[in-house]
């Protein structure tokens, strides 16, 4: 660790550091080297590197060799800046130490201002301002800052309820301004102030059982020393979970010389993004205090003053704006702004301050944003030749697109709601509306045009039509594949699954979440794109479409690779799809037509085969079913006109569809001429002890190859019909649940024999088709040269390969999957972002495998990690032609494909 340069100065027009720097002096810290450097006034400092955090820890807490030594040489830099001096008794320098981790984590770490006053320091500083008030006014403040922030948290210690240091020194405060009847702490006077001081040192000696030091020197070790703590704080280790922002990163320590809003009416201090943040208009959008300092603007204590009349809102109409008042630094203000993004080339959210009529600037970073700002700033920007397109493209993130193409929750009204329960995030976007247990009782609400949130145990395919009318779904198990998060996301519905801390019980139409209980007819509101619940109603957003949407994507197809194709299973979602740019469809999944509207009479026709004894009873039923399946077929093809659509064989396992209700057993009884009794005897037939591994797939098909027979035959004879009529269309067949080539062999078998006959029957020489296989088992991939012989295509269908792979059950993850990331066990979900490591590399070996025999072999993915940006990023990687996803999901797909051309090395 020794020999290491561990200390950057910035300031005085020069800089040891650059913009690009930020991984070693954290984005503060690199920025204000580079404004320094670019000639901006920014107050002297230096930078202690994020290294420095990372060995600091490593060292059992204790600062690394040589850190002090550069430390010192640094300040004498700043004091030679400045002409002043830390530590002294007459012309004394203060300090601020803030955090600045590489990417911004607002509010998660520590700082503390006015470092360096004491009993030697303050009357020299009262001398050189002349300002007795100011001088115990920052006092008071380093008092606060340093007990809290040093004294007790860098200490670990965990004060009870209410009894934080902190909180006790506010209440003295609130205490003292009551009993004088002030209304502002300005009002507070030298001597309020002095014995303020006094009492809050007693007071943190009596509580922390240490004497607040009166020592500069000390003070700075100790604000570095904390900063550094902060990286392992509680707050800030739970961000980082939520960002996904590594342990191991470590912040720097920013020290840099204190300039002071807080000097009285000449003095202030303030926030400012150089364009809205909210719409991305090109406006200069900010707020300020007059007589503060920084804190005081963040902690929300005082409602700021707008910059400018572009800012004037309804809270801070009647306030006067700095363009108004001190219109010359406003200028200086506003062509910094200009001078800022035309050197960044982006929108920045900067932190000023100006003493006694002079401006400094404190920070600047690239600001945060809604996804509408961030779609129309990359759009102006390109426009105003700020950015070419490329960077344009690079602008905008998957997430915030996704924001884009769904009603939200209110991010600000829900930050301050209090989430009761998590659970995965299976849908996207948000949803507010009263507690429904069941299918019917949503799909009545709907009619009457009211929004409701179906909570339930689990779904299973019976609730679809109270899943298509509820605004949003909610269960208490199943994980990111199951059936509920699976269909939602095809609608781009919002949607909760696996919140293990809901108790559902329908009989009694309660929900309780620890001893909260919700009765039907309550209202709750969810994020399903985070898989957050709230109780009442939370404001939503309406993500209205933007014109600029659009223009956007065709920009990002310009650089994107590989191929975005859409799960789709009804003409209605087909036309969705289209309309999102899929370029066909890659998983159409023959049995949905069996669930939801319509489907009445395909399912009857469907379990009627299924309950079938003999293959006459059943070709008798496929014959029944034959038209509706077709009539399915043609209407998809149709929508999508020329494009590509990949039909699926019937996959899953056919006790599915068994109906549990008497009435419909009666039914099915009469219909086959047995006994309601028979009935459920052939049911448990079909019962198997593990059924995602048991009777599905190619599997039904080699066991009843009558019923792939009459599937075949529907979407040839679809094909040959649109054909006849001029319409162009490409059918290809795919065979799931495959582990051998020689299945694949036994379905082509079939399928030539139904062309065959479909050629003679349209008189046509021969039907145009490609047959071929979803990989979704290990032994598939493993195998995948085998297979590769026999088929015209592979689709990874990544839902049952994570599933196999990790032998987690795609449907009952949500119950532990929690404990796994609590844990770091896993770092993320595997059937959210494809498991690189693992899954991944069979993905790559059979990627390889298979176009080592066939070079050309179109390879794709359908599972749903098909549709979230880093699983298509490693979909580009490893070569695939296409992805394939929810239809919501294709411009996300789109764009994250273009990212990962352009971000190749
Ligand atoms: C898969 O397993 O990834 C897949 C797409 O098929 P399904 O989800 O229908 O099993
Ligand atoms: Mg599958």
């Amino acid at each position: 660790m020794a020999g290491k340069k561990y200390v950057y100065s910035f300031g005085g027009g020069a800089s040891e550091g650059n913009g690009s720097m930020k991984e070693l002096l954290g984005g503060k810290g690199a920025n204000l080297a580079e404004m320094a450097s670019l000639g901006l006034p920014v107050p002297p400092g230096f930078t202690i590197t994020t290294e420095c955090c990372v060995d600091y820890f490593k060292n059992g807490s204790r600062l690394p060799d040589g850190v002090e030594k550069q430390m010192l040489a640094a300040l004498a830099k700043v004091e030679k800046t400045m002409g002043m001096k830390f530590d002294d008794a007459k012309n004394p320098l203060l300090v601020s130490c803030r955090s600045g981790a590489r990417s911004s984590m607002p509010g998660m770490m520590e700082t503390v201002l006015n470092v360096g006053l004491s009993s030697k320091t303050i009357p020299g500083l009262i001398a050189k301002t002349g300002n007795e008030r100011f001088v115990y006014d920052a006092y008071r403040r380093l008092i606060m800052m340093y007990s809290d922030v040093v004294m007790e948290k860098a200490e670990g210690i965990e004060p009870a309820e209410g009894q934080a240091i902190r909180k006790q020194l506010d209440n003295i405060l609130d205490e003292l301004k009551e009993k004088k009847g002030y209304a502002s702490d300005t009002d507070l006077t030298v001597e309020d102030l002095k014995k303020l001081c006094e009492t809050f040192k007693k007071q943190i000696k009596k509580t922390l059982k240490r004497e607040f030091p009166d020592d500069a020197m000390a003070q700075l070790r100790g604000g570095i020393g904390a900063v550094l703590k902060s990286w392992n704080g509680k707050k800030a280790v739970s961000y980082r979970r939520i960002e996904g922002i590594p342990d191991d990163w470590g912040t720097a320590v920013n020290v840099q010389s204190m300039v002071f809003g807080n000097m009285g009416d000449t003095s202030a201090t303030g926030v400012a993004f150089t364009r809205d943040p909210a719409t991305g208009d090109n406006k200069f959008y900010g707020e300020w205090l007059i007589n503060a300092q920084g804190e005081d603007v963040v902690a929300g204590t005082r409602t700021p003053n707008p910059l400018n009349n572009d800012t004037r809102n309804e809270q801070n109409k009647h306030l006067e704006s700095m363009e108004d008042l001190y219109p010359e630094l406003y200028k200086q203000l506003f062509d910094i702004r200009n001078k800022l993004e035309a050197h960044y080339h982006d929108m920045l959210d900067i932190e000023f301050t100006i003493q006694e009529g002079k401006l400094f600037m404190l920070q600047c970073r690239v600001g945060k944003r809604t996804g509408t700002a961030a779609l129309n700033m990359a759009m102006d920007m390109l426009s105003e030749k700020m950015i070419d397109e490329k960077t344009a493209v690079l602008r905008v993130s998957p997430a915030q697109l996704d924001e884009l193409l769904h009603p939200i929750l209110d991010p600000a009204a829900e930050k301050k709601a209090e989430v009761i329960a998590k659970g995965l995030p299976a849908g996207p976007g948000g949803a507010v509306g009263r507690i429904v247990f069941n299918s019917v009782d949503a799909v009545k609400a709907a009619a009457k045009g009211e929004a409701v949130i179906m909570a339930r145990e689990e779904t299973n395919p019976e609730d679809v039509e109270g899943m298509r009318a509820a605004a949003g779904i909610l269960t208490a198990r199943g994980g990111m594949t199951s059936h509920a998060a699976l269909v939602c996301r095809g609608w781009g519905k919002c949607c909760i699954v696996g919140a293990g801390a809901i108790h559902i019980n329908e009989s009694a139409g309660t929900m309780k979440i620890g001893s909260k209980v919700f009765r039907a007819g309550d209202t709750i509101s969810i994020n399903g794109t985070r898989g957050y619940v709230y109780a009442g109603a939370i404001a939503m957003v309406d993500s209205s479409e933007n014109p600029r949407f659009q223009h956007f994507m065709k920009l990002v197809d310009k650089f994107r690779k590989l191929g975005v194709r859409a799960n789709a299973d009804t003409p209605a979602d087909a036309e969705v799809a289209r309309n999102f740019g899929a370029e066909g469809i890659g998983l159409f999944r023959t049995e949905h037509m069996f669930y939801g509207k319509n489907s009445e009479k395909p399912l009857f026709f469907l379990r009627k085969m299924i309950l079938s004894n003999t293959t006459e009873e059943r070709t008798a039923a496929l014959k029944e079913l034959y038209p509706y399946v077709k009539k399915d077929v043609k209407n998809t093809l149709t929508a999508m006109k020329n494009l590509p659509v990949t039909f699926r064989l019937l996959d899953p396992p056919l006790h599915e569809f068994v109906p549990n209700e008497k009435a419909k057993r009666q039914e099915l009884a009469d219909a086959l001429g047995i006994k309601l009794s028979d009935v459920a005897k052939r049911a448990e037939a079909l019962h198997e002890t593990n059924p995602m591994m048991g009777h599905r797939g190619v599997r039904l098909g080699i066991t009843f190859p009558e019923v792939s027979r009459m599937q075949m035959k529907a979407i040839l004879e679809a094909a040959a019909e649109l054909e006849r009529d001029g319409i162009a269309c490409k059918p290809e067949i795919m065979i799931p649940v495959t582990c051998d080539a020689n299945e694949i062999k036994f379905q082509k078998r079939l399928l030539a024999e139904v062309a065959a006959e479909v050629a003679k029957k349209f008189k046509v020489a021969k039907i145009d088709y490609l047959v071929g296989t979803m990989i979704e088992i290990p032994r598939a991939c493993l195998m995948a040269d085998e297979m590769a012989k026999e088929a015209d295509f592979f689709s990874f269908g990544t839902n049952d390969l994570t599933q196999m792979t990790f032998g987690f059950s795609r449907d009952d993850i949500g119950g532990f999957l929690n404990d796994y990331l609590d844990e770091k066990i896993l770092s993320a979900d595997p059937f959210q972002t494809i498991d690189q490591s693992g899954v991944g590399k069979l993905i790559d070996y059979a990627v390889k495998a298979g176009r080592s025999v066939k070079p050309k072999l179109k390879v794709g993915i359908c599972g749903e990690q098909g549709g979230e940006a880093r699983s298509v990023a490693f979909c580009h990687k490893v070569g695939l032609n296409y992805v394939s996803c929810s239809p919501f999901r294709v411009p996300i797909a789109r764009l994250a494909a273009a990212q990962a051309a352009l971000t190749e090395k």
